[in-house]
């Protein structure tokens, strides 16, 4: 196929597709899917090896946010019923993140509902990050604490965090659709001042939102050109009790089909399957990892994930390897920028390296308009066509940060 040889010979030249291929991968049929996955899969192992980065998130805060972000659980009005909780004590946040790492973890993701910290929330993660890096200096740190105001970043940055994750998660054309309290230029602003700062920008999406290819496409362009070092894919994981309870748009066939067009027009940055990975990608999320070269451990803010033991099954068995805590993440070149702008995380080896990548605020949810997602043949009905909710899919949190009971690692 014409196409996916020349996606393939770009993508290992570190080149970015044309708009007009990135629609193209859209918009192939099943019939094409494994060759697709195996041309990005080239893509990934020229520049990630084999190697899964695994992250672990810790929900320092949770619910009870002020922003209306639709696809949210943690949102204004939501009527999910979700862990809700204050600000976790050091001690606790340490503690749940140790489960993380014990369990394969090299990035911890600490994440707070809200629209941006304040100067004492600052503080609070200051102590929150010298705890963590007390027991283990080389794990790497993400913070994930909404929109930030003038010299927080720096502020995070001398506290020793090493990235900054805010997502842009849908086209500025169709933003407006999914959150008000708030803008795109915002969450733009956010990401620029954390890279201003020598913060690693992680920056991603969420799919499933009843976008359409065009918006996916302009969003992944978007990440690109900020220069996000990792981009978390998000699926939207439609929460009873949100405006997109009942968006269920994505199929397997056509989240392996968006995680391959973020592979291409991000050929050398660290792609993350973030949130949704269990409820929509299901059986066929092996094959999703020959794309992605990085994952969340465990259970996710507001819902949980499989066991982590069968995401370090799944890892073994497809035949790719945890990447280890000493392990660069990002390619020598894309390192050598994340260096040049921050003088911090971002060194590499071989044909990969780095650091960088959240998932926090936002692997939480989604919606929009018009000609979405859907399957390309018979046989790819999403799974929650027919209005039904499934509560069977969605398992709301119940254990690790903010409860009683042990975390998921
Ligand atoms: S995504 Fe973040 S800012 Fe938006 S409602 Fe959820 S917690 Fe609040």
């Amino acid at each position: 196929m014409d196409l996916l040889d020349t996606l393939t010979a770009k993508g290992l030249r570190g080149e970015t597709p044309t708009r007009e291929e990135a629609l193209a991968v859209l918009a192939t049929t099943d019939d094409e899917l494994l060759d697709v996955v195996a041309a990005a899969g080239r893509v990934r192992r020229r520049w990630f090896g084999r190697r899964v980065k695994l992250n672990y998130l810790v929900n320092l805060k949770s619910g009870l946010c002020p922003e209306d972000c639709s696809y949210c659980s943690q949102r204004l009005g939501s009527k999910a019923e979700i862990l809700k909780y204050t600000w976790l004590k050091p001690g606790q946040a340490a503690e749940a993140a140790k489960a993380g790492v014990s369990g394969g973890a090299k990035r911890v993701c600490l994440v707070a509902s809200g629209r941006g910290p304040t100067d004492r929330d600052i503080d609070r993660v200051t102590d929150t990050v010298a705890a963590i890096k007390e027991a283990d200096p080389a794990v790497e740190v993400c913070a994930c604490l909404g929109l930030l105001s003038d010299n927080q970043a720096e502020r995070l940055k001398a506290a020793g965090v090493d990235a900054y994750n805010h997502n842009l998660n849908t086209s500025e054309g169709t933003y407006g659709d999914i959150a008000t309290t708030h803008t795109y230029a915002d969450r733009v602003d956010t990401v620029q001042k954390a890279h201003g700062a020598g913060l690693s920008a992680c920056s991603g999406l969420i799919a499933g939102m009843g976008e359409s290819d065009d918006d996916l496409v302009d969003v992944v362009f978007a990440l690109r050109e900020l220069g996000s070092d990792s981009v978390p894919v998000n699926f939207l994981i439609p929460f009873e009790g949100t405006p997109l309870a009942k968006e269920w748009n994505l199929t397997p066939q056509r989240c392996l089909r968006i995680l391959a067009m973020v592979r291409f027009v991000n050929p050398d940055t660290e792609v993350r399957i973030a949130g949704g990975r269990e409820v929509h990608l299901r059986s066929l999320q092996p094959l999703g990892l020959h794309i992605a070269n990085s994952i969340f451990l465990g259970d996710y803010l507001t819902s949980e994930g499989q066991a982590g033991q069968a995401d370090l099954d799944m890892i073994r068995d497809a035949g790719f390897e945890v990447e280890g805590m000493g392990e660069n993440t990002l390619p020598r070149h894309r390192a050598d920028v994340a260096a040049q702008a921050s003088g911090g995380c971002g060194t590499a080896a071989p044909a990969a390296g780095g650091c960088g990548s959240g998932g926090g605020c936002g692997p939480c949810g989604g919606h929009a308009h018009g000609d979405a997602a859907a399957g390309t043949e018979a046989g790819t009905e999403p799974a929650g066509a027919g209005d039904e909710a499934r509560t069977d899919l969605v398992r709301v949190r119940r254990r690790g940060a903010g409860t009683e009971l042990a975390p998921n690692a």
